[in-house]
């Protein structure tokens, strides 16, 4: 399973002048295997809700839940089980020798016998076309190879939801069709897939919901249509 709820989360920075309202007031629930996509202008929120969603940020005010379990700071490792997230820059998440040590390092610290690493470092880097990368160091890999070895290290925890922020970002037509490819066979295979994203006629093409917020509130929710008014 794997079913998200937000309820009434809001969210303020103290920055350093005067505080920063991020999120205000958010309320969703995301079903298991839905493909989410979440726009809006730079400074809306997403950043920030991605990252109370993955268990990254404890929520200040309001709710996140996934299943029965409620976001606290003594659920949120247990949340990042279920829930994977892909950093934007994938320097940001890539930072062992090799590619394989890179894919291994989260099964490793989920405690899994070595044998079981192996098997789910085989199976992500295969699920990413990424087999053949496995004895590269990172800083020897192209981009759009650093991000496909992203999306594989967090599969290899193997979470439900997988988040992913702006993952076609940088990346040539190429390098996106490929991670497309990658984030459909994921969902094929049950996963809910959740992803920021800039280009709406991307959004429009993939996704089969579209989330938009600005100033840090839920502007609309819906299926694609919604996205004509975008345009
Ligand atoms: P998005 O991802 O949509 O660009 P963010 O969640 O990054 O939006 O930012 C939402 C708002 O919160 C913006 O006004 C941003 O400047 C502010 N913000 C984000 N991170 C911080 C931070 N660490 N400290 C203070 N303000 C922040
Ligand atoms: P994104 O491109 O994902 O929206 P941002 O450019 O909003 O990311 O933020 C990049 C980093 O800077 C994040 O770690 C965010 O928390 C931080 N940040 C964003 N806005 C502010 C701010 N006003 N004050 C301090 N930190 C911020």
């Amino acid at each position: 399973t794997g079913r998200l709820q937000v309820k009434n989360l809001s969210y303020r920075y103290p920055g350093s002048n005067r505080p920063v309202d991020a999120l205000c007031q958010i309320q969703l629930k995301i079903e298991p295997g839905q493909k989410v996509a979440l726009l809006g202008p730079n400074g809306a929120g997403k950043s920030t809700l991605i990252h109370h969603l993955c268990g990254l940020i404890i929520p200040q005010s309001g709710e996140v839940r996934i299943d029965d379990l409620s976001l606290t700071r003594d659920t949120a490792r247990e949340i990042r089980r279920h829930v994977g997230l892909v950093f934007q820059d994938p320097d940001d998440q890539l930072f062992c020798g090799t590619v394989a040590e890179d894919v291994a390092f989260g099964p490793q610290n989920l405690g899994l016998p070595e044998e079981e690493v192996e098997k789910r470092v085989e199976s992500a880097l295969a699920a990413v076309q990424g087999l053949d990368l496995a004895r590269y160091a990172p800083h020897q890999l192209s981009y759009g190879q650093k991000k496909r070895v992203a999306i594989a290290g967090v599969l290899a925890m193997d979470p439900d939801i997988l988040i992913l922020d702006e993952p076609m970002a940088y990346l040539d037509p190429q390098g996106q069709d490929e991670v497309m490819q990658i984030l459909q066979d994921c969902n094929c295979r049950g996963k809910t897939i959740i992803m920021a994203i800039h280009d709406i006629d991307l959004a429009e093409s993939w996704a089969d919901r579209v989330i938009i917020l600005q100033d840090g509130a839920l502007l609309a929710d819906g299926g694609t249509e919604i996205l004509e008014n975008e345009k």
